[in-house]
C-alpha cells in the first residue's frame, strides 16, 4: 500500500484526490503555483469531511486524521520522498509539461506519476517526464470522493510494472478500473465530451433554452444532470480543452468546438468554479443565462 502520495495542482480534481487518498490512510503532500487555490482546498475538504462525519460515512477519527495527512505547499521540493504524484494541474499541455519538468527537479527515482489529465495523449506528455516508463494516465472522474471510476490509460513506454502499481493503488482507494487505450480522450470523455458540445450547438442554433435542454435530456433520457449543467460543473474551459485535443488529435471536423463554447471561456465564464456559466450562480440558485 501506498504510504506517501503527491498531488500537484489543488483545482477541482486536486482537492478531491488528496481527500481520497487521506480518508485512505495515506500522507498526501498538496502542491499548487497558487496558494488561493490551496487554501480554497484546504476549506471545501474540511467542509466535506465534517460533512461524511455527521451523515456517518466516514467516522469522526477518520475524518480528524483525515485532516491532518493534508500538507498544503507551494513548494514543490516537499513531493520528494513520496512513492507516486498525481498530476492535476489545468488541462492545457504546455502547463502540464511544466509541472512535470518541476516534478523532475525533486521527485525521487522510484517514485511513479499518474496524469489525471482528461484528454491528452499519455505516450506525448510521458516525453515531458523524466521517467516515461514510471508514466500512466489515471484519470479520476468529478468528484473525485463520489465517483468510483478510475480510467487507467498506458502510453507506449508506460511499463507493466507501472500498470500494476497503479491498478493496486486505484484499487486501495475503493476505485473501480476501467482500462483504456491512448487514444484522445479516451472512453468517458469520448463520448461525453462530444455529447455536452452538441448541446451547447442546440443552445446555440436556438433549438432550446438552457432549462430546455437540461429538462430534456434529465427527464427524456433519464440522465442525472443536464448536459449545461454538467458542462458548469466539468468548467467550460476544460470541456473546450477535451474538444480542441479531439478536433486536433483525431482530425476531424465532427470534434469542432462550439463556437459558443469558445465565447463563454474567452469571457471567463468557466461555469461554478468562477459563478458563471450557462448559468449564473451568483444568487444562490443557479439561473439560466440564456
Ligand atoms: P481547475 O482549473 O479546477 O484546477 C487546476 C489547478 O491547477 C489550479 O488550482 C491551478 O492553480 C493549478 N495549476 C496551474 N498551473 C500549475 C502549475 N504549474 N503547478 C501546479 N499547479 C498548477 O481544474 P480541474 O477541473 O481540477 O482539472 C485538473 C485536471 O483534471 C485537468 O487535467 C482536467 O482535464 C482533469 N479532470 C477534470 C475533471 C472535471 O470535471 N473538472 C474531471 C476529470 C479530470
Amino acid at each position: 500500500m501506498v504510504g506517501k502520495v503527491g498531488v500537484v495542482g489543488a483545482g477541482q480534481m486536486g482537492h478531491g484526490v488528496a481527500q481520497v487518498c487521506a480518508v485512505n490512510g495515506m500522507s498526501v503532500v498538496l502542491v499548487d503555483v497558487q496558494q488561493s487555490a490551496l487554501n480554497q482546498a484546504t476549506a471545501l475538504i474540511e467542509q466535506h469531511l465534517d460533512r461524511l462525519a455527521e451523515r456517518g460515512v466516514v467516522d469522526q477519527s477518520t475524518s480528524t486524521a483525515a485532516k491532518k495527512a493534508i500538507v498544503t505547499t507551494t513548494d514543490f521540493a516537499e513531493i520528494a520522498d513520496c512513492e507516486v504524484v498525481v498530476e492535476t494541474a489545468a488541462e492545457d499541455e504546455e502547463i502540464k509539461r511544466k509541472v512535470f519538468a518541476r516534478i523532475a527537479e525533486h521527485l525521487n527515482e522510484e517514485a511513479w506519476i499518474g496524469t489525471n489529465t482528461s484528454s491528452i495523449s499519455i505516450t506525448r506528455l510521458a516525453t515531458a517526464s523524466d521517467r516515461p516508463d514510471r508514466f500512466i494516465g489515471m484519470h479520476f472522474m468529478n468528484p473525485a470522493p463520489a465517483m468510483k471510476l478510475v480510467e487507467v490509460i498506458r502510453g507506449l513506454q508506460t511499463s507493466e510494472e507501472t500498470f500494476e502499481k497503479c491498478t493496486a493503488f486505484a484499487a486501495s482507494l475503493h476505485k473501480t478500473v476501467a482500462v483504456a487505450e491512448d487514444f484522445p480522450a479516451f472512453i468517458v470523455n469520448r463520448i461525453l465530451a462530444p455529447m455536452i458540445n452538441e448541446a451547447v450547438y442546440t443552445l446555440y442554433e436556438g433549438v432550446g433554452s438552457v432549462t430546455g435542454i437540461d429538462n430534456a435530456m434529465k427527464l427524456g433520457a433519464n440522465h442525472p444532470l443536464g448536459p449545461l449543467e454538467l458542462a458548469d460543473f466539468i468548467g467550460l474551459d476544460t470541456c473546450l480543452a477535451i474538444m480542441q485535443v479531439l478536433y486536433n488529435d483525431l482530425a476531424d471536423s465532427k470534434y469542432r468546438p462550439c463556437p459558443l463554447l469558445v465565447k463563454y471561456v474567452e469571457a471567463g465564464w468557466l461555469g461554478r468554479k468562477t459563478g458563471r456559466g450557462f448559468y449564473d450562480y451568483s444568487s444562490g440558485a443557479p439561473v439560466p443565462t440564456r
